[in-house]
């Protein structure tokens, strides 16, 4: 079939990429060893410290979120160390399963995939570790099989009450440039994030920002590493960063993808994705009065500004909307992940993205329930209207 138009990517990532950030990686090759091309990645990591609120230092790895996981970990932890993953969807059981592979002991404050981490619970597991055998927590901050935005603060004043060192390290994936999350000021110790969210980029770069207790941590201990050791990539040429050849033309979209977050702003940056959330919340608050959809997060203020986890009654299927949305309408949604699959679909709201963009998307979604026969009340997308209308 000829298809007309744009497509659209509601996927929670890898969202879309801005034609300025196509048009500044379409280039030829160049030497690495430039000064011009050294001088404009070390900016790049110097902005990346403003983007990322903090004072320490940013590693690069031509990675995806999973190689950044794998950089935490073996950076921060020695074999056998305890560490501990609340659990909070199919996001923070991964980077669990990828711990204990890595032979780390991993312990979990269980979670239903529903509501925030509860802080109180994950205190008193760390007021009960008397000989402070943990030495971290992993946290997510937006969860993005479920829709979760878990409040890092709450955690980081957990670990404050229970009077406990372990280091704090936050998968900010989905959230960097999308919500706030200032880590210095939370005294997080490391975040983690990947170019092809919030950052507008393809897939192919992550970043770690440590603090200086992870880096005190890292320059002492940490597990058998190489490549994703942070000690061998310092000096004054950007191989040394990247531990090889570093990927000029994703290097030259990362430029412009901090240029534009610095043109709009951060604090603008995250407005814009919560009011683009609200839009989306808004249709789905009003199709689910029918009773064939839910929020698959039951919290209403944890409701992320990235995306938006909708699970659908019993016996309508979420994937048979994606793959109609999808193939007569150009509009590709997010699946459920893990155990959520077949019951959630998502609608991702993050990176490159207008208004226009999200009513276009949530109209093909109301077109899509109603072909499929999904119970929902119409007219989710004029409460979308009336949300932005209310929002001069
Ligand atoms: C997307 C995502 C990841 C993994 O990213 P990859 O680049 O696919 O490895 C990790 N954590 C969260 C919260 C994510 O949303």
């Amino acid at each position: 079939m000829l298809r007309r138009g744009r497509d659209f990517i509601q996927l929670p990532g890898p969202t879309n990429v801005p034609e300025r950030i196509v048009r500044a990686m379409n280039r030829m090759g160049s030497d690495f060893a430039e000064p011009t091309f050294t001088r404009m990645v070390r900016a790049c990591m110097e902005d990346l410290r403003d983007i990322f609120q903090t004072k320490g230092e940013v590693y690069p790895y031509v990675a995806i979120g999973h190689g950044g996981w794998e950089a935490v970990l073996t950076n921060l932890f020695a074999p056998g160390d305890r560490i501990l993953i609340p659990e909070t969807g199919r996001f923070s059981e991964s980077w669990r399963d990828m711990a204990q592979a890595l032979g780390f002991a991993t312990e979990t404050v269980p979670g239903d995939w529903r509501t925030p981490v509860d802080a109180d619970a994950l205190e008193t597991v760390l007021r009960a570790d008397r000989d402070r055998t943990i030495k971290g927590v992993l946290a997510v901050q937006i969860e993005t099989s479920t829709g979760i935005a878990h409040d890092i603060h709450a955690i980081r004043r957990a670990i404050d009450r229970a009077d406990h060192p372990a280091l704090l390290a936050v998968d900010a994936v989905a959230s960097l440039a999308i919500m706030d999350l200032p880590m210095d000021a939370w005294r997080v110790d490391l975040v983690l994030a990947a170019s092809q969210k919030g950052l507008m980029m393809p897939p192919g770069l992550s970043f770690v920002a440590a603090g200086p207790r992870a880096l005190a941590a890292a320059e002492e201990g940490g597990a058998p590493r190489k490549y994703w050791d942070w000690r061998a990539r310092r000096g004054e040429e950007s191989y040394m960063w990247f531990y090889g050849t570093p990927p000029v033309q994703l290097l030259h979209g990362l430029r412009e993808a901090i240029d534009m977050i610095q043109e709009e702003g951060l604090p603008q940056v995250f407005a814009r994705h919560h009011r683009l959330a609200g839009t989306a919340r808004a249709a789905v608050s009003h199709w689910a009065q029918a009773g064939g959809m839910a929020f698959q997060a039951v919290v209403p203020e944890s409701r992320s500004a990235s995306v938006t986890a909708i699970r659908f009654a019993e016996g309508y299927d979420p994937e048979a909307v994606r793959r109609l949305a999808r193939d007569r309408f150009s509009v590709a949604f997010g699946g459920g992940l893990g155990e959520l699959y077949g019951h959630v679909m998502r609608i991702g709201h993050l990176g490159d993205l207008n208004e226009p963009m999200i009513l276009g998307a949530l109209g093909v979604l109301e077109a899509c329930l109603k072909l499929e026969g999904v119970p929902h009340m119409p007219g989710g997308v004029t409460a979308a209207i009336d949300h932005l209308a209310a929002d001069r």
